[in-house]
């Protein structure tokens, strides 16, 4: 027994049809809302062989910078389903986020968190919205890829790659089509990142071809926030990139009545995660107040995945039916409440009182049978790829003027010749303007003269021009065309 085993919810499980799930208690309000959950599970009929797995916060303070340990790899690998209590990220450096080390490492590469009002047992000025957000897990800023460059500036990259796209959004196509909805929304800010959110929305409009029955559109992510907070009842199933379904899920889930409520799931072709949308909430640990609503429905999503869809219908359907009844946790406690707000036990002592009935109001949920496919991307086609010129990034103190004239100075090939300098993407040289505020990071693009070509040993020999005349450069970045489109930005200002 550990310090966080059960009494045994379990122990009826049939061995042979029992599934083997890798369980975390976590950290803050964790092992309250799994012991909770997990008693409903079982009492819903969930054949289940549990293996927990340490990892959080003491494992992260004992040395493993990721928080977890090589014995909980092992049986992640060994169950690919993961049961997945919040855990807490130790305040100070060099601590990895855990959720992003497991979904990466796993290739989770879709989050599924499913936002619907739950009026009037749950107070929200939404009744109606009933959407799913998919959120694509592996790319985006979320590599982890950041560097200062220079005594101003940091740089953080942001990677979206034809693959990651495809994979996703073909994911969420076909989760419309599995679970009957009807319209995907995509979500970018590709009139501002023409070539990274630009190849997530034309990736979105080849892909949608392939499903003629199911309606579309695309928003820019900041209109597409904003009418999510006023109107979420337009949206169907949004998908995204990393970042924005990260901010746009809380933003989802608040609207809901409360971020106790949304559970998600990460899938990929070789495991899942299953888990609360919400964090430890460290400020309400340890006093049995908490709602375990959202991992007790991240629960029954795992029951639909390891084929105990019954099991996951009752526990549904009891959860609605207590609600409804008015027993309520304190953070979605109100008008609709019968009694004062219960703890995390009674919670769960409830819905299991209510286990095998069916709620009035809502819509009992029924076994589902949504079986979304993992799409495996075709292998991309060549494309012709030439480099054109080179970005050569440098770190200097002065006026544009004087940068073009020390680089001027010390490129001693006649054939590249500088293009333009920008500033924080801003063209400064030439003709910049003399209002535009610069910092110690410049962008010089050289480029090939009229008729001439560059190659990378010219760029070895202008970046050994540029060190014997003292440029301080800090980084390149090649400038290739693929097919004849160019695959870099153009400067503000051109
Ligand atoms: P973390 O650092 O782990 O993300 P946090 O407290 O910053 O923790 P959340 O855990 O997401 O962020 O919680 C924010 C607040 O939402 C909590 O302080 C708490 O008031 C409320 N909250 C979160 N989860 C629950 C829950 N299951 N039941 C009730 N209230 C919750």
């Amino acid at each position: 027994m550990t310090a966080h085993s059960l009494p045994r919810p379990f122990a009826n499980a049939t061995p042979a049809a029992a599934v083997p799930v890798s369980v975390a208690y976590g950290d803050g309000i964790g092992p309250e809302i799994m012991r909770a959950s997990l008693r409903v599970l079982a009492a819903a009929g969930a054949q289940l062989a549990i293996e927990e797995v340490q990892l959080g916060e003491q494992v992260y303070l004992a040395g493993h910078s990721a928080g977890i340990t090589p014995d909980a790899w092992d049986s992640l690998r060994r169950t690919r389903v993961f049961y997945k209590a919040p855990i807490t990220t130790p305040q100070g450096g060099g601590y990895k986020s855990l959720n992003v080390t497991v979904r990466k490492s796993l290739g989770l590469f879709a989050n599924v968190r499913p936002c619907r009002g739950l009026a009037p047992a749950v107070a929200t000025r939404h009744p109606d919205m009933d959407l799913v957000i998919i959120r694509e897990n592996e790319e985006d800023l979320y590599a982890g890829i950041e560097h200062r460059q220079t005594r101003d500036v940091y740089q953080c990259l942001k990677l979206i790659t034809r693959p990651g796209c495809e994979k996703i959004i073909r994911y969420a196509f076909d989760y419309a089509r599995a679970h009957g909805r009807r319209h995907v929304t995509c979500l970018t800010k590709d009139n501002i990142m023409k070539l990274t959110d630009g190849l997530f929305h034309r990736v979105f409009d080849e892909v949608k071809a392939d499903y003629p029955e199911i309606a579309t559109d695309h928003m820019i992510i900041d209109i597409g926030a904003a009418r999510l907070a006023d109107n979420p009842e337009q949206f169907d199933v949004l998908v995204m990139p990393n970042l924005y379904g990260d901010i746009l899920s809380d933003i989802a889930l608040e609207l809901t009545g409360s971020v106790g409520l949304g559970a998600s799931n990460n899938i990929g072709a070789n495991g899942a995660m299953f888990e609360a949308i919400h964090g430890s909430a460290p400020t309400i640990a340890g006093q049995g107040i908490a709602n375990p609503s959202g991992l007790l429905l991240a629960g029954a999503m795992m029951l639909d995945h390891v084929g105990q869809g019954d099991a996951a219908a009752r526990v549904r359907n009891a959860w609605l039916k207590t609600l409804e009844d008015g027993v309520h946790t304190a953070d979605i406690h109100g008008a609709a409440s019968l009694g004062g707000p219960v703890g995390t036990e009674a919670f769960a002592d409830a819905i299991i009182a209510r286990m095998g009935e069916q709620p009035r109001h809502f819509r009992p949920a029924a076994r589902s049978t949504a079986v979304v496919p993992i799409y495996t991307p075709e292998p991309p086609k060549p494309a012709l790829k030439q480099l054109v010129g080179v970005d050569v990034f440098v770190d200097f103190t002065g006026t544009p003027d004087e940068l073009a004239t020390a680089l001027n100075k010390a490129s001693g090939n006649p054939l590249v010749e500088l293009q333009m300098i920008t500033n924080r993407g801003v063209k400064v040289w030439p003709q910049g303007l003399p209002e535009t505020f610069c910092t110690d990071h410049w962008r010089c693009r050289f480029v090939p003269r009229a008729h001439a070509c560059i190659n990378r040993a010219m760029v070895i020999e202008l970046l050994r021009d540029l060190h014997y005349a003292g440029i301080d450069f800090i980084k390149t970045e090649h400038l290739y065309t693929f097919d004849g489109d160019a695959g870099y930005s153009l400067g503000q200002g051109q």
